[in-house]
């Protein structure tokens, strides 16, 4: 009898620990606990037993029933609760950890690289702090010349003090270009993308510091219309097919003649609208034919070597793309701002 009792404790105590869910323990408790059941059924025939048997199978008995009743409300509640390590449904659907991904600027700069990198341009990086050599003289900006007002520059102070002014924030990619050409010969195909920095007030189109993407074709024979061609196919990469751009003349110290590309305005179609200040253009770059001093500067000779430069500004671009309507956003790492590009 003591042995049948051991038996059945050991039996309800396991199906308890296995037990998945609510309807498992009910049943559990039916087929342990019940009248019907064998454990009841032997308490129920303490009366019948041997006297001398009586005392130590009816207590044995009524503690296994004790036992069971109390594991059962045991694993009841911490199935109720969900705690239940063993509560596990493997059919519920995963929940995906939180992964991190690239800030929407970092994206767009991908996108554009990517362009370029199919068009067989090479990838170089330049330097952020600069010297004013390479960020201006080389490129045509002399120290007294009207232009250098066009780059309000931060200056940065030199590690032994002197020569202070030496040494600026690069305010454009443009010295890589100088500096890429001393390892280099023509023909090359690059872009410079990166970080550049202005000394100015900060508003809805402005910021002190920003992303540009520089490039430079130099070979021989490069003309006018490679540089039109090239900018198209991008801006038609990047925009769609529909891309429609034209040239104006600018000045560019570096360049000669410079222009600037516009695109016609992709929501209104060129009818005019407030994202184009009724222009139905949008002045998307500067650009221009490199400027014979520049490639001298370059080692190059300007009677057989020919090239362009571009400079696209990554922050407006992505702007453009993306429908945003002030560059700050860009910069303030808002996650409500963010969230919005969690594709990688
Ligand atoms: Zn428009």
């Amino acid at each position: 009898m003591r042995h049948r009792l051991e038996k059945l404790q050991k039996e309800a105590l396991e199906k308890i620990l296995s037990a998945n869910d609510l309807k498992t323990l009910a049943a559990i408790e039916t087929q342990f606990l019940s009248r019907k059941s064998e454990l009841i059924s032997v308490l129920r025939g303490v009366k019948d037993l041997p006297a001398a048997d009586r005392p130590m199978i009816g207590q044995l008995a009524n503690t296994i029933r004790g036992q069971i009743q109390a594991q059962l409300n045991k694993k009841k509640s911490s199935l109720e609760s969900g705690r239940d390590s063993f509560a596990v449904d493997a059919s519920l659907p995963g929940q995906e950890p939180d992964r991190g991904y690239l800030h929407p600027l970092s994206q767009f700069m991908r996108r554009v690289i990517r362009i370029f990198h199919s068009m067989g341009f090479e990838v170089v990086e330049g330097r952020e702090v600069e010297n004013t050599e390479y960020n201006f003289e080389l490129l045509n900006i002399k120290a007294d010349h009207p232009a250098r007002d066009l780059w309000d520059t931060f200056y940065v102070e030199a590690p032994d003090k002197k020569n202070t002014d030496e040494l600026v924030l690069r305010t454009h990619t443009s010295p890589a270009q100088i500096r890429a050409m001393e390892t280099r010969r023509p023909p090359i195909r690059l872009i410079v993308p990166g970080r550049v920095f202005r000394h100015e007030a900060t508003d809805a189109s402005h910021e002190a510091t920003f992303y540009q993407c520089e490039g430079l074709v130099i070979g021989q024979g490069v003309a006018v219309s490679d540089l039109i061609g090239t900018l198209k196919l991008f801006l038609q990469e990047l925009f769609g097919q529909s891309v429609q751009i034209r040239l104006r003349p600018e000045y560019y110290p570096f360049v000669e003649p410079g222009m600037d590309v516009d695109m016609r305005c992709l929501i209104c179609k060129g009818e005019g609208c407030s994202v184009c200040r009724r222009r139905g253009w949008l002045e998307m770059l500067g650009s221009g034919m490199v400027h014979p001093q520049v490639l001298q500067n370059m080692n190059l000779d300007p009677r057989r070597y020919s090239g362009f430069a571009f400079g696209l500004g990554i922050d407006r671009l992505m702007m453009l793309f993306h429908g945003i309507d002030d560059i700050r956003a860009s910069f303030v790492n808002d996650f409500r701002f963010l969230h919005q590009f969690t594709q990688r």
